[in-house]
């Protein structure tokens, strides 16, 4: 697995270690962390290029691939770093697996690859007109391995994940967001709630949407890591499946400040700022394909989210970690 230092991969790690499988953590810690690797799993400390293919020689029977950059803002400001990374970094990826015969891929794709769609819920077959460099380069993956898949016989699935939240609480093991620097929304209001940040910026109330704005749809990264077990036990050779991901429910960053002033009994200020660049107003996701071929259904609604992520939020301030 690569990337399994980070948010997603780790919770998805911990699940596959839970299951019984042998995992194997190549993360070169530029976003991720060490202590999120869970027990149980190997960790090598490396890159790509340089490190994938001593990886793959050591018996690896499938890869999981969620190492990347993922901020749209930075993919904006420096294009040549998201490419080198993404793009880059797979076809190195793709290429150690090829020579070393490991020929079936879940790969991390994104909502971000349809920009601002039409309509929603957004289907697999909407065009895909990513408005980012980020969204960009994570499209042009999915191409590449829709290649490998017909030019080499892989077995790869694509999920694309809407807005990814909560937290793997599960005996001693704690996995949430931390990152450097949060974007995220869920995080961000937790934050406030906790008196890390003064006031929550709610980025635009002149959207055409209900409330004015902007409306998302949240899965469960527990949901999420559900997704890709099946995806890894539902990898065909020849065949590329790509899945959206996500609960088919949107909701309004005002329903998602209120859910977390539910969840944590504080006020948490909030102040309505500009839009942030890029955002699409609305975006749903539907995930009827991967519930008709694989049988996966989300099981954990807004509030679970909420207060997972309240529950990780608190204890890593309760223990003054970063
Ligand atoms: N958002 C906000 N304030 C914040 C962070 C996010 O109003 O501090 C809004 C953002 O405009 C978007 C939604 O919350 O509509 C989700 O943003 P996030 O960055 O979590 O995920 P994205 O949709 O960009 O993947």
């Amino acid at each position: 697995m690569t990337g399994g230092a980070g948010y997603i991969g780790s919770v998805v790690a911990a699940r596959l270690v839970a299951e019984g499988h042998d995992v194997v953590v190549l993360d070169d810690l530029s976003t991720g962390h060490a202590d999120a690797v869970p027990r149980g799993a190997m960790f090598v400390h490396g890159d790509l290029r340089a490190d994938a293919a001593g990886v793959l020689n050591g018996g690896i029977e499938a890869v999981l691939h969620f190492a990347a950059r993922s901020l749209v803002g930075e993919s904006v400001a420096n294009p040549a770093l998201y490419w080198a990374s993404n793009l880059g970094g797979t076809l190195a990826l793709l290429e150690a697996m090829r020579v070393a015969g490991v020929r079936s891929i879940v790969f991390s794709s994104t909502a971000a690859t349809y920009g601002e769609p039409d309509s929603v819920p957004v289907r697999e077959s909407a065009p895909a007109r990513p408005t980012s460099p980020y969204g960009a380069s994570k499209l042009a993956v999915d191409t590449v391995l829709a290649e490998y898949c017909l030019m080499h016989g892989f077995g790869a699935v694509s999920l694309r994940y809407f807005n990814v939240a909560g937290a793997y609480l599960e005996g001693d093991v704690r996995l949430g967001e931390r990152h450097a620097r949060e974007t995220h929304l869920i995080p961000n209001i937790l934050s406030v709630a906790l008196g890390g940040q003064e006031e929550l910026s709610i980025f635009g109330d002149d959207y055409p949407t209900a409330d004015g704005s902007c409306v998302r749809d949240y899965i469960h990264v527990r949901d999420l890591a559900d997704a890709h077990l099946l995806a890894l036990a539902g990898c065909t050779p020849g065949r590329h499946a790509v899945y959206n991901l996500g609960n088919g429910n949107g909701y309004s960053t005002f329903e998602v400040l209120a859910a977390c002033r539910e969840v944590t009994g504080t006020e948490i200020p909030a102040r309505v700022g500009g839009r942030r660049p890029g955002d699409p107003a609305v975006l749903i996701a539907s995930s009827e394909l991967i519930g008709l071929e694989l049988n996966w259904r989300p099981e954990r609604d807004l509030s679970a989210m909420v207060r997972d992520a309240w529950d990780f939020a608190r204890w890593r301030w309760r223990d003054g970690r970063a």
